[in-house]
This record gives structure tokens, sequence and C-alpha cells, in this order.
């Protein structure tokens, strides 16, 4: 067991294709966030891979049939704020019947812990698949913290998206949710002295919402 035994890395052309698109600085905001709705539709194909299934009497024009459809409660997208909002609409395409809550984190900076600022989310956690939404993995603190919220709210059966990853948050991450799979397009080289990712493709949120 390593601590990338978690990861998995979506390395389907058209999501490579895409990601390099987004990662050029001259990748104007509107694109950005078309081409991260496109690649969120592509990899939630990858995310989604191992749900559960059951079978569902269907009458087709001809006769009844044991079609198979989607176990359990509905999933439940959580995305954490604000770069996460990015992934829902492509997700949200996808899957329309998934619940969405919202978890927003800032870094108390004399106890250094992360505190909640913003918390919603869906009903019934403990019994529905979570996909928690996060573009960049960097040092992995605000993820970690957000899936530890996430399982203090109940949830047991959670994955975690990323558009790009960092091995030093893959290893946070993993170390404190080693239960929890990570999914990403690329794995990336490292952090830099600020905390992004090399050779990345900025920030995130400022790129998907035109903020700077
Ligand atoms: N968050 C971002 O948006 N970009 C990085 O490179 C790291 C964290």
């Amino acid at each position: 067991m390593t601590e990338f035994d978690t990861l998995t890395i979506v390395t389907h052309p058209l999501v490579q294709h895409k990601l390099s698109l987004m990662r050029d600085k001259n990748c104007a905001s509107q694109d950005f966030a078309r081409l991260l709705t496109e690649i969120s539709m592509l990899m939630a194909y990858e995310v989604t891979r191992d749900l559960a299934v059951t079978t569902t009497a269907v009458e087709t024009p001809l006769e009844v049939m044991d079609a198979p459809t989607l176990a359990g409660k509905k999933l439940a997208l959580i995305s954490i704020l604000r770069a996460g909002n990015g992934m829902l609409e492509g997700m949200r395409a996808v899957i329309p019947a998934a619940r969405v809550g919202f978890v927003g984190l800032y870094r108390n900076e004399e106890t250094l812990e992360p505190v909640d600022y913003y918390l919603n989310l869906p009903s019934h956690l403990s019994q529905r698949h979570v996909i928690a939404l996060d573009p960049m993995l960097a040092t992995g603190n605000s993820a970690a913290a957000a899936v530890d919220k996430i399982k203090s709210e109940g949830a047991v059966d959670i994955s975690l998206m990323t558009l790009l990853a960092a091995p030093e948050g893959v290893r946070t991450f993993a170390a404190r949710h080693p239960d929890v799979p990570i999914f990403t397009a690329a794995l990336d080289r490292g952090l830099n002295e600020k905390g992004y990712i090399l050779p990345g493709l900025g920030d995130a949120g400022d790129r998907i919402f035109a903020t700077k």
C-alpha cells in the first residue's frame, strides 16, 4: 500500500486535451469555465463507475424487463467553495437527480484550525454516495478538512473529484482519509512556496469566476 493507492488519474484523451487548453494562461474565463464543465462530465463517468446497481421493472413497448438502475438514495454532490462550484454544472448535467451541498472553510490564523463559514448539506448523508468537488488538490489541507466535516455530518461513502493534484496534497489527503478515493485529471510536479500547483493552471477560482 502506497500513499498513491487511492489515486485514479483519468487519462482519457479528451480530458487531457481539454485540461491542456485550460492550463494556457491566455484561455479566457468563459472558455476555462466551459472546459471545466466538459471535463467534469467526462470524469463523472469514471468517478461513478463503481456505483451500486439494482434492477427495476420497466415496461418497454413490447414487454416487461428487469432494467438496471442506480441503487439506493440519490447521490450527493458537495462543492468545496468556491472553486468546487465550477464542477457542479457538469456533474449535474449527467447526474441531474443528485442532491447538492456546499462546504466553505477558512483557516483561523491563531489556532490554524479550519473553521466552516458556510455549511449546507443534503439530508440523509449516511445513506448517500457523496462526491466532494474541489478542482485543485494543492496542500490537501482544505479538502481533508472539508471531508472531515462531511464525515462528521454522517457520510461514510465518499469520493473526492479534483482536476489537478500535487503529490503533497495526495499524501496529506490520503493519510487523513485512506477510505476516500481521489480522482484527478493530472498529478502535477509539486507546489511552489505560495502553495500553488506547478505547472498547474493558476488560481482556479479566479480563472472560473474572472475575479482577477
Ligand atoms: N488553488 C488553486 O486555485 N490553484 C493552485 O495552484 C493551488 C490551490
